[in-house]
């Protein structure tokens, strides 16, 4: 991509609206544009890190054995009668009427249509077990929609819903979101640390908020400092093997949200220099919820016996508009975003820091040209701002790879590579920039 013929609309001020620096460099780097309280538009630079995000959630999903489908954002109030949710979920649930006076309501989760769709076709304990998922927008009228996406009223969701025979099954189903989760929020360059949590407005037993750790998060935390270093489970787990084990590593030492905090267990069992209390950023949640939608919603299977039981079921959310601004909370500085590769908007930029100068337009032309031929994104700076301006703006926009391209180098054949995250600087020939990216 040219920088001359994108829209990158990147602001000078500091925008007075934005409490917390994710939100801030979200409007500076020109990624979103809020267009009502709690509703954004994605631009072009935020739109290609929201899809990155999604699509190491879908894949960590798919290697899970979740099955993807699409689910509507407008769903029926009487379905929500039947879960008895409808008038217990409250003014976060933003409720619309047609033109025939049919009520609706914009989905703040899908427990229920789900329901709906697995009672219509899954008769018999055969067809278990199964994990549905999709990706779509949300609407919850947040009390307080505040951070930018963080905690938007519109906000795109990962959520999966599991249903099996019965309670040992659905803790399996559980364990490999359990597993999915660490790997899908690794992947992304995050630390998040899966907490016991109430189980809230989706009812059930048993419960993980997965917390990145932020001064500016909004939840309480506790947990012991080595859960900080446990292992994440491998490409190649074996999602249909014994999980247990790792479950046990990561659910034995003690984390928990305040809201299920036990302060004389966690005195008891964290010796006083390994107690962390700190604040974090829920980037996901799941549930095991047993019979409570399958009892009243009706959704029976046969078991092997011919007996028509309800499913126990689980559901797993993962916020993903919610994650762009979670990343950029861990992973900035003064100078702006640094993202980590899996999620940046491009891996690599190029700076032409002399444009007009026939060589160094020549070397930036063929540089853009082989990297982009060997598949990799990259943003050429082809304006003519001066070099200052450009070396700016990369670090604002976080490119995790800066090429520099000025006169001087390339007289010795040569161009710099900043790396991002730790700003270091190497010399080295195009050929060389190429073979290291490519
Ligand atoms: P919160 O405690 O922040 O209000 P929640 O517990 O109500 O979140 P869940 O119902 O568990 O949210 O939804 C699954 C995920 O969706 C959350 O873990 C979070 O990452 C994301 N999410 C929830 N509400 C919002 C929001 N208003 N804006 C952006 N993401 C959200
Ligand atoms: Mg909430
Ligand atoms: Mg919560
Ligand atoms: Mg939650």
């Amino acid at each position: 991509m040219r920088l001359s013929r994108f829209f990158l609309p990147i602001l000078k001020e500091n925008p007075k609206e934005a409490e917390i620096v994710s939100h801030r460099l979200m409007l500076r780097a020109g990624m979103m544009r809020q267009e009502a309280a709690g509703i954004y538009a994605w631009l072009p630079l935020g739109f290609r890190v929201l899809k990155k995000i999604e699509q190491i959630v879908r894949e960590e999903q798919d290697r899970a054995g979740a099955l993807e489908l699409l689910m509507p954002t407008l769903q029926l109030a009487d379905l929500w009668r039947e879960s008895g949710r409808y008038d217990a979920y409250g003014p976060e649930m933003l409720r619309i009427l047609d033109r025939h006076k049919r009520e609706l309501l914009y989905g703040p989760t899908n427990e229920e249509m789900i329901t709906e769709i697995f009672r219509s076709y899954v008769k018999s304990y055969k067809n278990l077990p199964l994990n549905l998922y999709h990706i779509q927008w949300k609407f919850r009228d947040e009390q307080r929609p505040r951070f930018g996406v963080m905690r938007g009223r519109e906000f795109l969701m990962k959520d999966a819903y599991s249903f099996d025979l019965d309670e040992a099954g659905a803790r399996r189903s559980y364990n490999k979101m359990f597993v999915a989760y660490l790997r899908t929020f690794a992947r992304m360059g995050l630390k998040a640390i899966p907490m016991r949590a109430e189980t809230g407005p989706i009812g059930g037993d048993l419960s993980h908020e997965f917390i990145v750790l932020a001064e500016t998060g909004e939840s309480g935390v506790f947990c012991d400092k080595d859960v900080l270093d446990l292992p994440i489970p491998p490409d190649d787990v074996d999602y249909d093997g014994d999980l247990n084990p790792i479950i046990k590593q990561w659910t034995s030492l003690y984390a928990a949200t305040e809201d299920v905090h036990d302060a004389a267990r966690f005195e008891s069992e964290v010796p006083a220099e390994k107690r962390v209390n700190t604040r974090g950023i829920e980037v996901g949640q799941i549930f095991y919820f047993g019979t409570k939608y399958s009892d009243s919603m009706k959704a029976l299977v046969a078991g092997p016996d011919g007996v028509d039981v309800p499913i126990h079921g689980g559901s797993y959310g993962v916020g993903v508009s919610r994650l762009v601004g979670a990343i950029i909370e861990a992973c900035h500085d003064d100078a702006g975003i640094k993202w980590p590769e899996a999620v940046a908007p491009f891996r690599a930029a190029i700076l032409n820091l002399k444009q007009g100068d026939a060589a160094v337009d020549g070397a930036c032309e063929k540089l853009y040209r082989e990297l982009t031929a060997k598949g990799v994104d990259v943003l050429y700076d082809d304006t003519d701002q001066r070099a200052g301006a450009k070396f700016a703006a990369a670090d604002l926009i976080g490119i995790p790879w800066q090429i520099l391209v000025g006169p001087k180098g390339l007289a010795d054949g040569k161009v710099e590579v900043k790396r991002r995250s730790d700003g270091s600087r190497e010399n080295m020939s195009p050929a060389d920039v190429v073979a290291k990216l490519a």
